[in-house]
């Protein structure tokens, strides 16, 4: 299925390909403060529709993920794996697609706890 989503404003906007089957609530340092629900995907899966340059990135700690977000509204729509890393994955914050009822998807936290 193909999903699309965006950031509040729009400047961010894509689409990603994927069965939607559970997110994570992710309890980092970062995640926690946010409240993303982020769900896993190839990084080939997530297409960009619009400019990259209006996307911010925040790295931490190891600087392995890249935090992306909205230059103009701030939305955290999502990560994606440092490009130096081989097979890169992409954690697509849901609460930034389009049509997807957030009860219906199954929430683990970060150990597979059911939430
Ligand atoms: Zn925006």
């Amino acid at each position: 299925m193909l999903y699309k989503g965006s950031c509040h404003c729009g400047k961010t906007a894509f689409e990603v390909e994927g069965e939607l089957t559970g997110a994570v609530a992710c309890n980092c340092s970062i995640c926690s403060r946010k409240g993303a629900l982020l769900w896993c995907v190839p990084r080939d899966a997530l297409r960009l529709l619009n400019p990259e340059e209006g996307i911010g990135t925040y790295t931490f700690n190891n600087h392995v993920i890249e935090h992306r977000f909205c230059r103009a509204c701030g939305t955290h729509p999502y990560a994606e794996d440092a490009k130096s890393k081989g097979e890169r994955m992409a954690y697509i914050n849901i609460r930034c697609l389009e049509g997807v009822d957030l009860a219906s998807v199954p929430v683990q936290d970060f150990d597979g706890r059911s939430m």
